[in-house]
């Protein structure tokens, strides 16, 4: 009895498995401070939750239809238009158990056995493990901290080939807070309409950003045809638990991800549908106080890092991370313990100051440390302090 190659092919994703860790130490009795993992710290709004208790009354607890309610789409329609200036129509759109789920969709519906899919480094975990569940091969291409974690247009040349059918990449980027720019964007897709490739645009941070509001490639006309535009509730809405995701596609990839979805996991929760269209249609003002705060934090931790000997960092403009290079410390000992790469580096402050993080190895540039500031400045200070104590 064996378990198939593919699931053998996969890893659990590094961020949960330094959760599980920390969570193992804290129940040990250790005072651990959780910097690994990628959601707010905050509540759901009042009237999301509210929305909800009044769908449970009103019975919606049958299923729903698999490409989500027709008002939640509706609502996802007029988001689109409202926030990133795109067109799409009801039948354009496939609402999911989460944008991870989106993803996977999309991968399953495009992927034949060896195609290639282009992700620039870092990258978010999960990208590269789906590719290949899907048959895919990930062609992974380098970027610099110099270059902000952005590939170059050489770079991309490079990386294509006969097999090359897509690209994925996130702005603003999990892990390291870049948002692509205007011009930047635009070369992807000149690039990706030269080279024949569908782009995966995934925008679920697109509310947590500092300074310029971040666009959605699919609004350059090359590009409108070609892409599919993900999103979801979790991270703007303080929503990661009710698993709600979304993409605004071409038509014939959000039909085949109807279809894929429709023997997978039908349509997504009812209650949650209901909660998000309350969300959908509020104000973004009604968001601002999150992202207000994780502003302060931004500016803080920032000052905080710079004071950390042998850590590099390049200013994030969006999501909440930190993604400074460390690599300073590779090849040294600290406390009689030999620091060879970043996953090293994490078991350390994870073990000697109970602060956990994540190594950038699991977002493919070993370089680097992940830091999420989704968590109190309180709890952020002592984190900081702590490093730069045992680091000093
Ligand atoms: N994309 C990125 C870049 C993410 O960081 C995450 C969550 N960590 C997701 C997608 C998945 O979000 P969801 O909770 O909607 O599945």
């Amino acid at each position: 009895m064996k378990l198939s190659t593919r699931i053998q092919n996969i890893e659990q994703p590094a961020t949960i498995a330094m959760t599980q860790k920390a969570r193992e130490l804290r129940q040990q009795g250790k005072d651990v401070i959780s910097l690994s993992i990628g959601e707010p710290d905050f509540d759901t709004p009042d009237f999301i939750k509210e929305a909800a208790i009044q769908a449970i009354h009103e019975n919606y607890s049958h299923y729903t239809p698999v490409s989500g309610y027709p008002e939640l789409k509706e609502a996802i329609v007029n988001k689109f238009k409202r926030d990133n200036n795109l067109d799409y129509k009801p039948s354009q759109i496939v609402v999911s158990t989460g944008a991870k789920q989106s993803i996977y969709n999309v991968f399953q519906s495009i992927i034949n056995e060896g195609d290639e899919v282009i992700i620039p480094v870092p990258y978010w975990i999960t990208y590269a493990d789906i590719v290949k569940l899907s048959g895919g091969k990930p062609v992974l291409v380098e970027t610099t901290i110099e270059n902000d974690f952005k590939p170059t247009l050489e770079s991309l040349e490079n990386a294509i080939s006969a097999k090359s059918k897509a690209m994925i990449f996130s702005s603003p980027c999990n892990p390291s807070g870049s948002v692509y720019s205007k011009s930047e964007l635009h070369e992807i897709a000149k690039f990706a309409a030269k080279h024949d490739l569908i782009i995966l645009s995934d925008e679920i941070y697109e509310h947590i950003v500092y300074e310029e509001k971040a666009i959605s490639i699919a609004s350059f006309p090359e590009a409108f045809d070609r892409t599919v535009t993900i999103n979801g509730l979790s991270k703007a809405y303080a929503m990661t638990g009710w698993r709600i995701g979304f993409i605004g596609a071409p038509e014939w990839i959000a039909k085949a991800c109807d279809n894929m979805q429709s023997q997978v996991t039908s349509g997504t929760n009812s209650i949650a549908q209901r909660a998000a269209i309350a969300a959908l249609n509020s104000d973004l003002s009604e968001i601002q106080y999150m992202i207000d705060a994780f502003a302060k934090r931004r500016e803080k931790v920032l000052e905080w890092i710079n004071e950390i000997p042998g850590f590099k960092i390049k200013e994030p403009k969006g999501a909440f991370y930190m993604f400074p290079d460390v690599s300073d410390w590779f090849g040294k000992t600290i406390k009689g313990k030999t620091i060879q790469n970043s996953d090293d580096l994490a078991n350390f402050l994870l073990e000697e100051v109970y602060v956990s993080t994540v190594a950038g190895s699991a977002f493919g540039l070993n370089n680097c440390l992940r830091f999420s500031y989704a968590a109190s400045l309180d709890q952020l200070e002592e984190a900081m302090k702590r490093i730069k104590t045992v680091l000093s």
